[in-house]
């Protein structure tokens, strides 16, 4: 089954051939047709399942057509390296579209970060204690931010990092699409993502 099959517009098809993907992975086959209709999805995948094209390609088609100047889509990540290779993903993907990403992540220059985020973009990728930095510095707004991912759900609790996301997402009163993603499902991660999600379409991989 080919990626054009999935819906997915016509400038994302075409990033994904220039990736070298010739067909979609399990998780993206899965989660991909739900979000794009914006239902809400929990994944169980690991890294290395391609994973991060399942996630950003749905939002990524869902912020081509929304106004530019605010940020519309949050992607948290637990850790600098991962948030790096999630923007890395979002750059590629993204690349023949207007859609603007910034890297918000902790061990970076702060300014640097500020005026990437005034230069209005529309998706932020970003770990939590540095996303909460600029959000106290009203550097960062999300109050007009509609989805949330959560990458790696399980390594965010196992890092003592959910009452950051909890703060980070009261911050979201507009909140209305989430893709919860995690690489194991104990009963802590399986109680976040029923508080959080509404109907969700489930991915097992
Ligand atoms: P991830 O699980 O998101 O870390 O992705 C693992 C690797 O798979 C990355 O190197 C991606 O570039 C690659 N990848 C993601 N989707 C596809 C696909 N549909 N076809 C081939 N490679 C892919």
């Amino acid at each position: 089954m080919p990626f054009k099959t999935l819906g997915l517009h016509p400038s994302l098809v075409r990033a994904t051939q220039d990736l070298g993907y010739t067909e979609p992975t399990p998780v993206q086959a899965g989660a991909i047709p739900p979000a794009l209709t914006g239902r809400d999805v929990i994944a169980t995948a690991q890294t290395g399942t391609g994973k991060t094209a399942g996630f950003l390609l749905p939002v990524l088609h869902r912020l081509i057509d929304q106004p530019r100047g605010a940020v519309r889509a949050l992607v948290v990540s637990p850790t600098r390296e991962l948030a790096e290779q999630i923007d890395d993903v979002c750059r590629g993907l993204a690349k023949h579209t207007r859609v603007q990403s910034a890297l918000v992540v902790g061990g970076r220059p702060i300014g640097a970060q500020e005026r990437a985020l005034r230069a209005g973009a529309d998706i932020v990728i970003a770990t939590p204690g540095r996303l909460l930095d600029h959000i106290q510095r009203g550097t960062a707004r999300l109050d007009k931010a509609t989805t949330l991912v959560l990458d790696e759900a399980d390594s965010m609790f196992d890092m003592g990092f959910l009452p950051d996301v909890r703060r980070i997402i009261a911050r979201m009163p507009a909140r209305s699409h989430t893709l919860f993603f995690s690489a194991t499902m104990p009963p802590v991660i399986a109680k976040l993502a029923h508080e959080l999600l509404r109907d969700p379409a489930t991915v097992q991989i």
